[in-house]
């Protein structure tokens, strides 16, 4: 089986279909979308309609929750908050339904998802350090081999051998599964990367050969931008993709 797992799209529809076509090639049995499918960006119904289409395997983010009002926004920046408003009012009937019941966590195999941390999945934490990667093994299901997540925008690989009590980075894009660890994959944004790469981010992983890969590709940032700025949405939106920040 190859997973195609997408996270963080925020309504950037080029950089989702730019995705979509490089995932074409790459014999995708299934699809896993880790949530923030709206937020930020000037393309919400058309991204939600993309990933409707793709699959049924499906889970919430902050910003999904805080597009239909479930997540007070007092806690999101200015941006964040202004683009959430927006988003509210340009939502569907059917995309508002559609988002207030998408699960926080879903477990296919021995892959588990979340959007933030498998430490209390609906506080949003983020996952951005070593003692929080342990706490997130800690509260990893049993069984589980592997947590795929997104919600920081920043790709990484934590990794934690059965022997040992604490967790480690994997300071790679390529991971092959060893049998005597578990693994915690941050498949980083499709629609608002914040490594400093402003390519958008996806993640394969193939469950026969146990092997998984972060990728990025390149997609029209300049197009988002204008929607973006068309939109009447924050103009500092518009700028961070070119950098990725
Ligand atoms: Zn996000």
């Amino acid at each position: 089986m190859r997973y195609g797992i997408l996270s963080d799209i925020h309504g950037n529809l080029e950089a989702l279909d730019a995705v979509l076509e490089a995932l074409a090639d790459e014999r995708i049995d299934r699809y896993l979308c880790l949530g923030d499918m709206v937020g930020y960006g000037a393309s919400p119904n058309a991204c939600l309609d993309r990933v409707i289409g793709l699959t049924t395997d499906v889970i919430a983010g902050n910003h999904d929750h805080a597009a239909i009002g479930k997540l007070d926004i007092a806690s999101f920046n200015q941006f964040a908050a202004e683009a959430a408003r927006w988003t509210m009012r340009q939502l569907t009937p059917e995309g508002r339904r559609y988002l207030a019941e998408l699960p926080y966590t879903r477990r296919l195999g021995d892959l588990y998802a979340v959007h933030a941390s498998p430490a209390n999945p609906e506080d949003w934490t983020y996952l951005t350090s070593l003692w929080l990667a342990d706490e997130a093994f800690d509260a990893m299901p049993r069984g589980f081999a592997l947590c795929v997540l997104g919600h920081t925008h920043v790709p990484g690989i934590f990794e934690k051998r059965t022997t040992q009590d604490r967790s480690r980075q994997v300071p790679a894009a390529t991971l092959g599964l060893e049998s005597e660890c578990r693994y915690i994959v941050n498949v980083g944004s499709v629609g608002q990367p914040r490594d400093g790469d402003p390519r958008a981010a996806y993640c394969v992983f193939d469950t026969g050969e146990r092997r998984l890969e972060i990728t990025r590709v390149s997609y029209d940032v300049e197009t988002a931008q204008h929607k973006i700025r068309a939109a009447g949405l924050p103009d500092v939106l518009a700028e961070r993709l070119a950098y990725g920040k």
